[in-house]
């Protein structure tokens, strides 16, 4: 593609780099066939290679464009347009620098979305609220009811047995040299909604010899900020952490919320700062620190499950490239996986998007939630807390993270 962007632009790293990825698409328009919202929607600038043109125009022009605001509100940055294309476009951070744009242009997210911004990365505001909720949750619509995981006792009995977990020691001798020490990261809605994933996780790692820790200061990983082109604030929150868990001596960082763990991975590319670099090296998500164990020896109850549809978030799937491990791992604990069609698709939770974009969030459920279904599963397991209650408002059987169904 060619492109004519400012001079201004051009001194900018971010201008260079958007430059960069604007003359590597061809717009031979391959990843319109996979875009949730082109699918819906049929119209190209809800496409990745329409939205592409609105933010070059966006670069050339330098004016503010509330076309392409309309059309960047509409795109769950998802991704999926990044793993089908040939020529190896990166869309996200194209995204990225576009709303960014617009948020200096003064016309950044709404006041809604600055409130949730304010809210969702303060566990202490956020736990309270969903506290509150849940003791309020027959006053709700059913649907918000069972998005307020976790649906209690049938929810624990139907993933972990009648059994409570065992007591386990800290220290076995069978851990890998390179991982003696894992941190892990808690994130800032799942620590809120769904605290026993980490808690279950560090049992499992301390069963199998690896030493755990959590750091009180971690703050919000700033995907969330990033996403709506709030830079400075993510970029802000970012710096924080770096200098907080730098400190912390761990082999790796862990993350059992694939959206949190995507924008960790990146925070080389977007601090740019040697120690940044180093930080994001060592962050994995769980399905790769648990692939060298054995969970084949699961001790099956009759109150575990057995048929299960995996949904693979898109920060699984397409921010991180992870294909295949959890469904490898599960299968091999003894569970059937049902098959799902079009799990390449998002399931409309994208972050925020359920909140700002609800019509098309409610539309992408629907078609998910008929996928996950169509064979009889008796619950769905994935990998990220927002897809976890996006999808559980919409299903009636459970939804859990897949590491839960590792005993
Ligand atoms: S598939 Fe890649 S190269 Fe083709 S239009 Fe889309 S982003 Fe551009
Ligand atoms: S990130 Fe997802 S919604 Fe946005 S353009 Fe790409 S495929 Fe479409």
């Amino acid at each position: 593609m060619r492109t004519r962007l400012a001079d201004t632009v051009l001194a900018s790293s971010s201008g260079q780099r958007a430059d960069e990825i604007l003359r590597s698409c061809v717009h031979c328009g391959f990843c319109n066939a996979t875009c949730p919202t082109y699918q819906l929607l049929g119209d190209e600038l809800d496409g990745p290679r329409g939205r592409i043109y609105l933010v070059k125009d966006m670069l050339e022009s330098g004016a503010p464009n509330p076309v392409a605001r309309k059309h960047l509100d509409r795109c769950l940055t998802c991704r999926a347009c990044e793993t089908t294309c040939p020529s190896g476009v990166r869309f996200g951070e194209l995204a990225e620098i576009g709303r960014e744009l617009l948020q200096e242009q003064g016309s950044g997210p709404g006041w809604f979305m600055r409130l949730v911004l304010q809210i969702v990365p303060r566990p202490k505001l956020f736990g309270p609220l969903v506290a509150l909720a849940r003791a309020c949750r027959w006053l709700l619509p059913r649907r918000l009811r069972r998005g307020l995981l976790p649906s209690g006792a049938a929810h624990r009995a139907l993933t972990r047995g009648d059994a409570p977990l065992p007591a386990v020691p800290a220290a076995k001798p069978h851990a890998s040299a390179a991982m003696r020490r894992a941190l892990l990261w808690q994130g800032c809605a799942q620590r809120v909604v769904t605290p026993e994933v980490n808690a279950h996780l560090a049992r499992l790692l301390q069963a199998r010899g690896v030493a755990v820790a959590t750091a009180a200061q971690e703050g919000c990983c700033g995907g969330l900020a990033l996403h709506y082109g709030c830079s400075e604030q993510a970029r802000a929150g970012m710096r924080r952490n770096v200098a907080a868990l730098a400190a912390v001596d761990a082999d790796v960082v862990v993350s059992t919320a694939s959206g949190c763990g995507t924008t960790l991975k990146d925070y080389g590319r977007l601090l740019a700062e040697p120690q940044a670099e180093a930080f994001a090296a060592k962050v994995r998500d769980v399905s790769e620190v648990l692939a060298g164990f054995d969970f084949s020896k699961r001790a099956v109850t009759g109150r575990e499950l057995a048929r299960i549809a995996w949904h693979p978030p898109c920060t699984l799937q397409h921010g991180q490239g992870l294909r295949g491990e959890v469904e490898r791992m599960l299968r091999g604990a003894g569970y059937h996986l049902v098959p799902v069609a079009d799990a390449d698709v998002c399931c409309g939770s994208a972050g925020a998007y359920s909140l700002l974009q609800p019509k098309l969030a409610d539309e992408l459920r629907q078609r998910k939630v008929a996928a996950l279904a169509r064979h009889a599963p008796e619950a769905v397991a994935t990998a990220n807390i927002g897809c976890q209650m996006h999808l559980a408002a919409g299903l009636d059987v459970p939804v859990v993270h897949w590491l839960e169904l590792l005993a």
